[in-house]
């Protein structure tokens, strides 16, 4: 059987990641971004063969983007395309693996959308375009919260009257997951024990962070919880803040729940405290440079970082190995060796040459010699995606 072709597709409520992926190709066919849909600078950016190219949508939205891929997906995939795999972020309690879409299991995605108001709806929008443009192809739904419905009820539950969780579904979900089952699973390939046998602690750092204790291929805890706001220090995003926060400024300033919502959500985190910058990368170069603002948010991300792993730590019966991924995660030496260095009952220490080393894309060991493993394992959510959708069109 010749090697398979999935495309991948993330949609947000503006905007469509997607990647062509082949079973047996490491890099992708083909890969883009469609952003600003159903505005009138709505456009197509793709990557193909070496070359980029962009399309004006004038005002299209998510189906006129999917149809203008279309005939790049069938090019570049040489007419064999067989099978789409959708990111859906929360699947609630009912979905603990992929599934493939049909009209029972699109109903059940439906009824989950007021657990991630933001995002559930963007992704159906991508579901649907997708089944009427490509009626013949088996579609798959990978949820973000899969991976962790093995989370123990001790692990699950807040200490909010029980009804709230029976009645309501009030409780931790985790997100990240297609990320955290990636890279801890590459993470036992590349140090050659069995996924099933084996405890790891990862830490997934991009726009959104998380960390997350996975036990014999099982997510045991995770930051995150009923939305992905709560836990780490994140580009915008505030994380864990004392839940009295908002009663606070409702009754001081008069605030409404949407302007306290929006605060933490995309005003707080690393641009908050910096007053500067949600991007590492720029908050690296002021810190370089003095900034106060920078320095402290850099000092604040690791701490917390650091609290976090050793609160998961927790689940795990020992440790085989810690990870750092997502784009700070693979790509800072000094979030790694300022969050290490917060750690010190955990006994890792840094190789700093090969610390300094791995950086835009490179995985690999990073411990000196003695110290517990410490790994840069870059995520590819994209292929752990289209890897479900296969597993799926196979079973
Ligand atoms: P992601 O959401 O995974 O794409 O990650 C985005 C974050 O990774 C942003 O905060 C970037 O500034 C950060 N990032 C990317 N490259 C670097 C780098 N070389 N050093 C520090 N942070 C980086």
């Amino acid at each position: 059987m010749p090697a398979r072709n999935i495309l991948v597709i993330n949609c947000g409520s503006s905007s469509i990641k997607f990647a062509l992926v082949n079973e047996a190709q490491p890099d992708f066919i083909l890969s883009g971004l469609a952003e600003r849909l159903a505005s009138p600078e709505a456009v197509l950016h793709w990557q193909h063969a070496g070359n980029k190219d962009s399309l004006l949508l004038q005002g299209g939205d998510h189906r006129a983007a999917l149809a203008q891929l279309l005939p790049l997906v069938q090019s570049a995939a040489g007419g064999q395309l067989h099978g789409i795999g959708h990111r859906v972020v929360h699947g609630g309690e009912q979905f603990t693996s992929a599934c493939l879409i049909d009209p029972l299991s699109l109903l059940a995605i439906r009824a989950t959308a007021p657990l991630a108001p933001l995002h559930n709806p963007a992704n159906l929008l991508g579901i649907e375009a997708a089944l009427k443009l490509f009626p013949e192809l088996p579609q798959v739904a990978v949820f973000d919260t899969a991976f962790h419905q093995s989370l123990p009820e001790h692990a699950f539950r807040y200490a909010v009257p029980e009804a709230l969780y029976r009645e309501h579904g009030v409780r931790r979900y985790g997100f990240h997951g297609t990320s955290h089952r990636f890279v801890s699973q590459r993470a036992a390939e590349m140090s050659g024990l069995a996924f099933a046998d084996s405890s790891w602690l990862s830490a997934h750092l991009g726009n959104g962070c998380s960390t997350c204790a996975i036990v014999n291929g099982q997510s045991r805890d995770t930051s995150m919880g009923l939305t992905p706001l709560e836990g780490l220090v994140m580009g915008t995003r505030s994380g864990d803040v004392d839940p009295n926060l908002h009663g606070h400024l409702a009754r001081t300033l008069g605030w409404s729940l949407e302007r306290i919502d929006s605060l933490l959500n995309k005003e707080s985190g690393l641009l908050g405290l910096s007053g500067l910058s949600n991007d590492m990368r720029s908050l690296e170069q002021a810190r370089a440079q003095g900034h106060v603002g920078a320095t402290l948010a850099i000092e604040v991300f690791c701490y917390r970082l650091a609290k976090s792993l050793a609160a998961m730590s927790c689940a795990l019966p020992r440790l085989d190995g810690l990870i750092f991924t997502g784009g700070i995660g693979e790509n800072s030496p000094l979030i790694r060796s300022k969050t290490l260095a917060y750690l010190k009952l955990f006994n890792l220490a840094l190789d700093e040459t090969a610390n300094a080393a791995c950086t835009r894309g490179a995985a690999g060991p990073i411990h000196a010699p003695g110290s517990p493993r410490v790994l840069v394992v870059p995520t590819n959510e994209e292929r752990q995606i289209a890897l479900d959708t296969l597993a799926l069109l196979d079973a």
